[in-house]
Protein backbone atom coordinates (compact mmCIF):
# COMPACT_ATOMS: atom_id res chain seq x y z
CA UNK A 1 0.00 0.00 0.00
CA UNK A 2 1.86 3.52 -0.64
CA UNK A 3 1.74 5.71 2.00
CA UNK A 4 -0.77 8.90 1.78
CA UNK A 5 0.95 12.21 2.74
CA UNK A 6 0.15 14.78 5.04
CA UNK A 7 0.72 17.41 2.77
CA UNK A 8 2.89 16.61 -0.29
CA UNK A 9 3.22 18.41 -3.99
CA UNK A 10 0.49 18.96 -6.38
CA UNK A 11 2.08 18.76 -9.67
CA UNK A 12 0.79 18.81 -13.16
CA UNK A 13 2.36 19.16 -17.26
CA UNK A 14 1.46 23.25 -16.50
CA UNK A 15 4.78 22.90 -13.97
CA UNK A 16 6.85 20.63 -16.16
CA UNK A 17 6.33 22.64 -19.00
CA UNK A 18 7.19 25.60 -17.00
CA UNK A 19 10.55 23.80 -16.09
CA UNK A 20 11.32 23.09 -19.36
CA UNK A 21 10.51 27.05 -20.92
CA UNK A 22 13.03 28.23 -18.24
CA UNK A 23 15.77 25.63 -19.22
CA UNK A 24 15.21 26.50 -23.08
CA UNK A 25 15.48 29.90 -22.34
CA UNK A 26 18.90 29.67 -21.19
CA UNK A 27 18.08 31.64 -17.58
CA UNK A 28 19.73 28.85 -15.68
CA UNK A 29 21.01 30.79 -12.75
CA UNK A 30 18.95 32.91 -9.79
CA UNK A 31 17.83 35.72 -11.88
CA UNK A 32 15.65 36.07 -15.30
CA UNK A 33 12.65 36.89 -16.62
CA UNK A 34 10.70 33.84 -15.15
CA UNK A 35 11.92 35.29 -11.49
CA UNK A 36 10.76 38.82 -12.96
CA UNK A 37 7.90 37.66 -13.21
CA UNK A 38 6.64 35.45 -10.79
CA UNK A 39 7.50 38.63 -8.50
CA UNK A 40 5.30 40.98 -10.48
CA UNK A 41 2.54 38.28 -10.19
CA UNK A 42 2.26 37.87 -7.01
CA UNK A 43 2.67 41.43 -6.55
CA UNK A 44 -0.10 42.12 -7.76
CA UNK A 45 -2.35 39.00 -6.55
CA UNK A 46 -2.07 40.29 -3.33
CA UNK A 47 -1.81 44.04 -3.77
CA UNK A 48 1.33 44.67 -2.90
CA UNK A 49 4.30 47.06 -3.85
CA UNK A 50 7.03 44.93 -3.61
CA UNK A 51 8.03 41.30 -3.73
CA UNK A 52 11.58 39.79 -3.84
CA UNK A 53 11.61 36.29 -5.03
CA UNK A 54 14.37 34.16 -2.20
CA UNK A 55 15.34 30.89 -2.07
CA UNK A 56 13.34 30.17 1.31
CA UNK A 57 10.88 31.28 3.63
CA UNK A 58 13.60 31.52 6.67
CA UNK A 59 15.90 33.55 4.25
CA UNK A 60 12.60 36.18 3.81
CA UNK A 61 12.18 36.20 7.56
CA UNK A 62 16.12 36.56 8.25
CA UNK A 63 16.96 39.70 5.64
CA UNK A 64 13.24 41.33 6.64
CA UNK A 65 14.39 41.50 9.94
CA UNK A 66 18.34 42.38 8.56
CA UNK A 67 16.14 44.85 6.14
CA UNK A 68 14.90 46.94 9.70
CA UNK A 69 18.45 46.83 11.47
CA UNK A 70 17.39 44.30 14.03
CA UNK A 71 20.29 42.81 15.93
CA UNK A 72 21.77 41.80 18.61
CA UNK A 73 20.08 43.45 21.92
CA UNK A 74 16.94 43.33 20.46
CA UNK A 75 13.99 41.48 21.40
CA UNK A 76 11.77 40.22 18.74
CA UNK A 77 8.59 38.49 19.78
CA UNK A 78 6.68 35.75 18.04
CA UNK A 79 4.65 32.77 18.17
CA UNK A 80 5.58 29.89 20.73
CA UNK A 81 3.04 27.82 18.07
CA UNK A 82 5.28 27.58 15.28
CA UNK A 83 7.32 25.41 12.67
CA UNK A 84 11.60 26.61 14.35
CA UNK A 85 12.03 28.24 10.92
CA UNK A 86 10.71 30.96 12.76
CA UNK A 87 12.76 31.49 15.99
CA UNK A 88 15.55 30.52 13.94
CA UNK A 89 15.49 33.52 11.65
CA UNK A 90 15.08 35.66 14.61
CA UNK A 91 18.16 34.13 16.25
CA UNK A 92 20.18 34.63 12.88
CA UNK A 93 20.25 38.47 13.52
CA UNK A 94 21.85 37.93 16.95
CA UNK A 95 17.92 39.64 18.55
CA UNK A 96 16.76 37.36 21.32
CA UNK A 97 12.88 35.57 20.29
CA UNK A 98 10.36 36.28 22.84
CA UNK A 99 7.63 33.57 22.45
CA UNK A 100 4.20 34.62 23.36
CA UNK A 101 1.48 31.63 23.76
CA UNK A 102 -1.24 31.38 21.65
CA UNK A 103 -5.39 31.90 21.43
CA UNK A 104 -6.60 28.58 22.91
CA UNK A 105 -9.50 28.74 20.17
CA UNK A 106 -7.32 30.11 16.78
CA UNK A 107 -4.05 28.81 18.01
CA UNK A 108 -2.60 32.79 17.14
CA UNK A 109 -0.48 34.75 19.00
CA UNK A 110 -3.06 36.48 21.85
CA UNK A 111 -2.82 39.52 21.33
CA UNK A 112 -3.51 40.37 25.12
CA UNK A 113 -0.36 38.26 26.21
CA UNK A 114 1.78 40.53 23.34
CA UNK A 115 0.56 43.45 24.61
CA UNK A 116 1.59 42.66 28.45
CA UNK A 117 5.00 41.64 27.11
CA UNK A 118 5.41 44.59 25.45
CA UNK A 119 4.46 46.51 28.52
CA UNK A 120 6.89 44.50 30.02
CA UNK A 121 10.08 45.13 27.64
CA UNK A 122 9.46 48.70 27.48
CA UNK A 123 9.88 49.00 31.06
CA UNK A 124 12.90 47.01 30.88
CA UNK A 125 13.67 49.76 28.46
CA UNK A 126 14.65 46.94 25.98
CA UNK A 127 14.65 47.34 22.53
CA UNK A 128 11.80 45.71 20.05
CA UNK A 129 12.04 47.05 16.85
CA UNK A 130 10.24 43.76 15.32
CA UNK A 131 7.13 41.42 16.18
CA UNK A 132 6.64 38.13 14.08
CA UNK A 133 3.02 37.02 14.14
CA UNK A 134 2.60 33.63 12.44
CA UNK A 135 -0.11 32.72 10.32
CA UNK A 136 -0.65 29.49 12.04
CA UNK A 137 -2.16 26.61 9.69
CA UNK A 138 -2.93 28.72 7.01
CA UNK A 139 -5.19 31.10 9.74
CA UNK A 140 -4.14 35.03 9.81
CA UNK A 141 -2.99 36.44 12.72
CA UNK A 142 -5.35 38.96 14.44
CA UNK A 143 -3.29 41.55 12.87
CA UNK A 144 -6.10 43.91 13.52
CA UNK A 145 -5.44 44.14 17.47
CA UNK A 146 -1.07 43.03 16.96
CA UNK A 147 -0.91 46.19 14.21
CA UNK A 148 -2.67 48.34 16.51
CA UNK A 149 0.00 47.19 19.53
CA UNK A 150 2.45 47.94 16.90
CA UNK A 151 2.09 51.45 16.61
CA UNK A 152 1.40 52.09 20.40
CA UNK A 153 4.91 50.83 20.55
CA UNK A 154 6.38 52.27 17.90
CA UNK A 155 7.76 48.55 16.65
CA UNK A 156 6.87 47.00 13.41
CA UNK A 157 5.36 43.71 12.48
CA UNK A 158 6.92 41.36 9.69
CA UNK A 159 4.02 38.58 9.16
CA UNK A 160 5.47 34.94 8.89
CA UNK A 161 2.60 33.96 5.91
CA UNK A 162 4.96 30.91 5.06
CA UNK A 163 1.45 28.95 5.75
CA UNK A 164 -1.34 31.43 4.43
CA UNK A 165 -1.09 32.08 1.46
CA UNK A 166 -4.65 32.40 -0.13
CA UNK A 167 -5.86 33.33 3.54
CA UNK A 168 -7.81 36.57 4.19
CA UNK A 169 -7.88 38.67 7.45
CA UNK A 170 -10.57 41.79 7.83
CA UNK A 171 -10.76 41.58 3.55
CA UNK A 172 -6.72 41.73 3.37
CA UNK A 173 -4.99 38.91 1.66
CA UNK A 174 -1.91 36.86 3.77
CA UNK A 175 1.13 38.47 2.43
CA UNK A 176 -0.47 41.90 2.49
CA UNK A 177 -0.87 42.15 6.12
CA UNK A 178 2.15 43.75 8.52
CA UNK A 179 5.10 46.68 7.25
CA UNK A 180 6.20 43.27 5.60
CA UNK A 181 5.02 39.62 4.87
CA UNK A 182 6.89 36.55 4.01
CA UNK A 183 5.65 33.46 1.74
CA UNK A 184 7.18 29.90 1.60
CA UNK A 185 7.33 27.85 -1.04
CA UNK A 186 8.45 24.53 0.54
CA UNK A 187 7.17 21.13 -0.97
CA UNK A 188 4.76 20.86 1.75
CA UNK A 189 3.00 24.21 1.62
CA UNK A 190 -0.12 25.43 -0.42
CA UNK A 191 1.99 25.79 -3.75
CA UNK A 192 5.56 25.06 -4.05
CA UNK A 193 8.46 25.57 -5.66
CA UNK A 194 9.83 22.82 -4.63
CA UNK A 195 11.86 24.92 -2.28
CA UNK A 196 11.49 28.92 -2.08
CA UNK A 197 10.30 31.68 -0.67
CA UNK A 198 9.19 35.45 -0.74
CA UNK A 199 9.29 38.81 0.99
CA UNK A 200 6.72 41.50 0.09
CA UNK A 201 6.37 45.15 1.08
CA UNK A 202 5.07 48.25 0.08
CA UNK A 203 8.86 49.88 1.10
CA UNK A 204 10.62 50.30 -1.94
CA UNK A 205 14.03 51.00 0.20
CA UNK A 206 13.54 47.76 2.83
CA UNK A 207 12.49 45.78 -0.63
CA UNK A 208 15.59 47.07 -2.35
CA UNK A 209 17.77 46.53 0.68
CA UNK A 210 16.62 42.61 0.95
CA UNK A 211 17.07 42.20 -3.08
CA UNK A 212 20.88 43.84 -2.13
CA UNK A 213 21.15 41.41 0.79
CA UNK A 214 20.15 38.36 -1.01
CA UNK A 215 22.95 38.88 -4.03
CA UNK A 216 26.06 38.79 -1.67
CA UNK A 217 25.54 42.69 -1.27
CA UNK A 218 27.02 43.26 -4.32
CA UNK A 219 27.94 46.83 -4.76
CA UNK A 220 25.88 48.32 -8.46
CA UNK A 221 28.96 48.70 -10.43
CA UNK A 222 30.68 46.66 -13.07
CA UNK A 223 33.49 44.32 -11.20
CA UNK A 224 32.58 42.76 -7.64
CA UNK A 225 32.62 44.93 -5.01
CA UNK A 226 31.11 44.65 -1.52
CA UNK A 227 31.39 47.04 1.41
CA UNK A 228 28.81 44.33 3.54
CA UNK A 229 28.37 41.17 4.39
CA UNK A 230 25.83 39.51 1.98
CA UNK A 231 23.68 36.04 1.42
CA UNK A 232 23.27 34.01 -1.57
CA UNK A 233 19.45 33.87 -1.19
CA UNK A 234 18.19 34.66 -4.23
CA UNK A 235 15.62 31.84 -6.35
CA UNK A 236 17.02 29.93 -8.86
CA UNK A 237 14.78 31.31 -12.22
CA UNK A 238 13.51 27.27 -13.29
CA UNK A 239 12.21 27.29 -10.05
CA UNK A 240 10.16 30.49 -10.49
CA UNK A 241 9.30 28.88 -13.44
CA UNK A 242 7.58 26.15 -11.42
CA UNK A 243 6.16 29.12 -9.46
CA UNK A 244 4.31 30.46 -12.34
CA UNK A 245 2.79 27.20 -13.35
CA UNK A 246 1.46 26.56 -9.45
CA UNK A 247 0.11 30.27 -8.84
CA UNK A 248 -1.76 29.97 -12.02
CA UNK A 249 -3.51 26.99 -10.66
CA UNK A 250 -3.44 28.17 -6.88
CA UNK A 251 -7.21 28.41 -6.60
CA UNK A 252 -8.09 25.20 -7.81
CA UNK A 253 -5.82 23.73 -5.57
CA UNK A 254 -7.37 25.77 -2.20
CA UNK A 255 -10.60 24.64 -3.21
CA UNK A 256 -9.70 20.97 -3.02
CA UNK A 257 -7.74 21.53 0.45
CA UNK A 258 -10.88 23.53 1.79
CA UNK A 259 -12.74 20.35 0.57
CA UNK A 260 -10.80 17.93 2.54
CA UNK A 261 -11.62 20.40 5.35
CA UNK A 262 -15.64 19.64 5.00
CA UNK A 263 -15.07 15.92 4.87
CA UNK A 264 -13.23 15.80 7.74
CA UNK A 265 -15.43 18.21 9.97
CA UNK A 266 -18.43 16.10 8.44
CA UNK A 267 -16.95 12.74 9.53
CA UNK A 268 -15.91 14.50 12.88
CA UNK A 269 -19.21 15.94 13.69
CA UNK A 270 -21.07 12.87 15.56
CA UNK A 271 -17.34 11.68 17.30
CA UNK A 272 -17.92 12.77 20.88
CA UNK A 273 -14.61 14.59 22.20
CA UNK A 274 -13.28 15.53 18.44
CA UNK A 275 -13.13 18.58 16.47
CA UNK A 276 -11.71 20.16 13.38
CA UNK A 277 -8.99 23.12 14.82
CA UNK A 278 -9.33 26.55 13.87
CA UNK A 279 -13.00 25.27 12.27
CA UNK A 280 -14.61 28.27 14.30
CA UNK A 281 -15.14 31.54 11.23
CA UNK A 282 -12.98 29.27 9.23
CA UNK A 283 -14.06 30.94 5.55
CA UNK A 284 -11.53 32.97 4.90
CA UNK A 285 -8.16 30.36 6.13
CA UNK A 286 -6.75 28.42 3.25
CA UNK A 287 -6.93 25.23 4.92
CA UNK A 288 -3.55 24.58 4.61
CA UNK A 289 -3.40 21.84 7.09
CA UNK A 290 -6.70 20.88 8.89
CA UNK A 291 -6.38 19.67 12.32
CA UNK A 292 -8.55 17.52 14.86
CA UNK A 293 -8.29 18.14 18.35
CA UNK A 294 -9.01 15.04 20.77
CA UNK A 295 -10.34 15.25 24.12
CA UNK A 296 -9.32 12.13 25.53
CA UNK A 297 -11.45 12.14 28.86
CA UNK A 298 -14.28 12.56 26.67
CA UNK A 299 -13.10 10.63 23.28
CA UNK A 300 -11.60 7.50 25.17
CA UNK A 301 -8.49 7.56 22.87
CA UNK A 302 -6.22 10.25 22.41
CA UNK A 303 -4.12 12.16 19.62
CA UNK A 304 -1.56 9.80 19.94
CA UNK A 305 -3.80 6.75 19.42
CA UNK A 306 -5.40 8.18 16.29
CA UNK A 307 -1.97 8.76 14.51
CA UNK A 308 -0.48 5.24 15.25
CA UNK A 309 -3.88 3.87 13.75
CA UNK A 310 -3.49 6.03 10.83
CA UNK A 311 -0.15 4.80 10.67
CA UNK A 312 -0.95 1.08 10.25
CA UNK A 313 -3.16 2.25 7.38
CA UNK A 314 -0.38 3.62 5.46
CA UNK A 315 -1.57 7.64 6.08
CA UNK A 316 0.82 10.02 7.71
CA UNK A 317 -0.73 12.71 10.60
CA UNK A 318 1.18 14.73 12.84
CA UNK A 319 0.95 16.34 15.95
CA UNK A 320 0.62 20.26 15.58
CA UNK A 321 3.76 22.21 16.40
CA UNK A 322 5.92 21.69 19.41
CA UNK A 323 5.76 25.19 21.05
CA UNK A 324 9.05 26.86 20.83
CA UNK A 325 9.11 27.39 24.39
CA UNK A 326 9.89 23.45 25.03
CA UNK A 327 12.19 23.13 22.38
CA UNK A 328 15.55 22.37 24.18
CA UNK A 329 17.48 24.67 22.09
CA UNK A 330 15.00 27.49 22.89
CA UNK A 331 14.82 26.57 26.44
CA UNK A 332 16.77 29.98 28.13
CA UNK A 333 14.91 32.55 25.38
CA UNK A 334 11.88 34.62 27.42
CA UNK A 335 8.79 33.41 27.27
CA UNK A 336 4.81 34.25 28.10
CA UNK A 337 3.04 31.16 28.77
CA UNK A 338 -0.51 30.52 29.44
CA UNK A 339 -0.21 26.68 28.64
CA UNK A 340 -2.47 26.73 25.31
CA UNK A 341 -0.44 26.54 22.82
CA UNK A 342 0.94 23.07 24.82
CA UNK A 343 -2.55 21.53 25.09
CA UNK A 344 -3.10 22.14 21.62
CA UNK A 345 -0.08 20.46 20.73
CA UNK A 346 -0.68 17.55 23.33
CA UNK A 347 -4.72 16.84 21.75
CA UNK A 348 -4.25 18.36 18.33
CA UNK A 349 -3.02 15.95 15.02
CA UNK A 350 -3.17 17.06 11.71
CA UNK A 351 -4.38 15.34 9.15
CA UNK A 352 -3.66 14.46 5.13
CA UNK A 353 -4.95 17.85 3.40
CA UNK A 354 -3.00 17.95 0.19
CA UNK A 355 -4.79 19.24 -2.70
CA UNK A 356 -2.70 16.34 -5.06
CA UNK A 357 -4.38 13.76 -2.73
CA UNK A 358 -6.78 11.70 -5.18
CA UNK A 359 -10.28 10.86 -5.15
CA UNK A 360 -9.00 6.99 -3.92
CA UNK A 361 -6.76 8.23 -1.45
CA UNK A 362 -9.25 10.70 0.24
CA UNK A 363 -12.07 7.39 0.21
CA UNK A 364 -9.17 5.38 1.51
CA UNK A 365 -8.20 8.14 4.76
CA UNK A 366 -11.79 8.83 5.37
CA UNK A 367 -12.37 5.64 5.59
CA UNK A 368 -9.39 4.36 7.98
CA UNK A 369 -10.76 7.40 9.90
CA UNK A 370 -14.58 5.87 10.15
CA UNK A 371 -12.84 2.24 11.17
CA UNK A 372 -11.03 3.88 13.77
CA UNK A 373 -13.67 6.09 15.53
CA UNK A 374 -16.56 3.07 14.75
CA UNK A 375 -13.91 0.70 16.99
CA UNK A 376 -13.73 3.16 19.54
CA UNK A 377 -17.55 3.43 19.75
CA UNK A 378 -18.00 0.06 20.15
CA UNK A 379 -15.64 -0.73 22.68
CA UNK A 380 -17.10 2.58 24.96
CA UNK A 381 -20.44 0.73 24.15
C1 LIG B 1 7.40 26.55 6.26
C2 LIG B 1 7.51 27.63 7.26
C3 LIG B 1 8.60 28.53 7.28
C4 LIG B 1 9.85 28.34 6.48
O1 LIG B 1 9.74 28.27 5.16
P1 LIG B 1 10.88 27.55 4.29
O2 LIG B 1 10.54 27.96 2.92
O3 LIG B 1 10.75 26.08 4.54
O4 LIG B 1 12.20 28.08 4.75
C5 LIG B 1 8.57 29.59 8.16
N1 LIG B 1 7.55 29.77 9.02
C6 LIG B 1 6.52 28.91 9.06
C7 LIG B 1 5.41 29.18 10.02
C8 LIG B 1 6.46 27.80 8.20
O5 LIG B 1 5.45 26.94 8.28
Amino acid sequence: MTSILLSGPDMSDAERAAVITAFDSGWIAPLGPAVDAFEQKMAERLGRRHAVALSSGTAALHLGLLAWGVGPGDVVPTATMTFAATANAITYTGATPYFVDADPETGQMDPDLLEEVMSELRRQRRPVPAIVPVDLLGRCADYTRIGDIARRYDSRVLADSAESLGAEHAGIPAGKHGDAAILSFNGNKVMTTSGGGMYLTDDVAAAARVRFLATQAREPVAHYEHREIGYNYRLSNLLAGVGLAQLDRLDGMLERRRDRREAYARLVADVPGVEVFQREDDERDNCWLTAVLVDPEVAGFGAADLEAALRGAGIESRPLWKPMHLQPVFESAPAGITGAAERLFVTGLALPSGSGLTGEECARVDSALEDFFGSRAERAA
